[in-house]
């Protein structure tokens, strides 16, 4: 088995090495989690000069195909379990890990995505449970299926009523996507990582360290995916002035918006990714995700002008910004990239266990 396994590991060496200049190793370069507030960001723009979140793969560039990492790869340090401790809201149930996997794609990726990208997800998936279930949260479980504390999950009565007639041929595909990446999960320093995702993003993943802390393999990485390829990828709020001030003062009863109106946004910063670090609203000081969450915006990677008579947000993309873009994974696989290659880009510097 261990020979087999060496002689695998070869093989790949002997495959990708020649093929890519990029290497996938540690010190190059995750939907939401826990973590502390943002760090400051450099670069500052008035709201008048405010433009879309600069990109870091422009519309043309990402028509040529995403250059590929190598994938370093590994044997299993220690084998993924066969079944999981999921709390299902009061219920605890002792389940597969195959068929939680299955359900977990179900709901975080559309099953008509790209077979590679799936088998990304899949890892991703079980990768994270693995790392939930290493961190402890749950004293009476090792995952929960709140996606917003640990991953989402559905199970196969809701994929039936969710997809129809589709069910049979998703279903198909997802288990396809978890039974040909039985036991593999990503590795920093020997443990499980944050395997953090989202759905797309603005040209360039967000630095883990610009919303929780810093992580070595969660750093900003370009994102191939455009308004071209993503549905809703540009999205608009527009509020009122008073709509907007009111809902500043909901969570910040001291800002300031006796002036006028025109001066009620103040500086803009942004991180390197182009999403919003903090902005001024009625003179406070307030973190891009605490506006995120205060505006119902689909991601920090906004711009906000005063119209007039209120004032729009113009939002790219869609989530945290952390990990691996699902939009982006799909692009990628369609391109031609490996579930191995997606993971390498998006997750750089971990090794994959299998
Ligand atoms: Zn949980």
């Amino acid at each position: 088995m261990k020979r087999t396994l060496i002689a695998a590991y070869l093989a790949l060496l002997i495959t990708f090495v020649p093929a890519f200049c990029l290497v996938w190793r540690s010190g190059e370069a995750a939907e939401d989690g826990p973590g502390p507030s943002p760090a400051a960001a450099p670069s500052v723009l008035s709201v008048r000069e405010t433009a879309l979140p600069s990109p870091a793969v422009t519309p043309s560039d990402a028509a040529s195909p995403t250059p590929s990492p190598t994938p370093s790869v590994s044997p299993a340090a220690e084998p993924v379990p066969e079944r999981l401790l999921v709390k299902c809201g009061p219920e605890v149930y002792d389940v597969d890990m195959q068929e939680y996997l299955i359900g977990v794609v179900a709901a975080e990726m559309p099953a008509y995505f790209e077979p590679e990208a799936l088998k990304a997800q899949a890892v991703a998936a079980r990768t994270y449970a693995m790392y939930c279930a290493a961190t402890g949260r749950h004293s009476d479980a090792q995952v929960c299926t709140d996606y917003a504390c640990c991953q989402a999950w559905i199970s196969r009565e809701d994929m039936e009523s969710n997809w129809g007639e589709s069910f049979e041929t998703n279903y198909a595909a997802i288990s396809q996507a978890v039974e040909e990446t039985k036991g593999e999960y990503l590795c920093y320093e020997g443990e499980p990582v944050f395997a953090a995702f989202h759905s797309s993003s603005c040209g360039a993943t967000e630095d883990c360290g610009a919303i929780w802390n810093p992580l070595p393999y969660l750093v900003s990485v370009p994102s191939p995916e455009t308004a071209d390829t993503v549905p809703g990828f540009v999205s608009q709020v527009e509020l009122s002035s008073l709509d907007f001030r009111d809902t500043v003062l909901s969570a910040y009863p001291w800002a300031d918006f006796t002036g006028e109106e025109s001066s009620w946004v103040g500086e803009i910063s942004l991180e390197d990714s182009g999403r919003v670090a903090w902005a001024v609203l009625g003179g406070v000081e307030i973190p891009g995700t605490e506006i995120r969450s205060l505006f119902s915006l689909r991601s920090t990677a906004f711009t906000l002008e005063y119209t007039g008579s209120g004032f729009l947000f113009t939002v790219t993309g869609y989530g945290h910004g952390v990990g691996m873009s699902q939009h982006g994974a799909n692009l990628m696989a369609a391109q031609g990239s490996d579930y191995t290659q997606i993971l390498a880009h998006y997750y750089p510097g971990t090794t994959l266990v299998k």
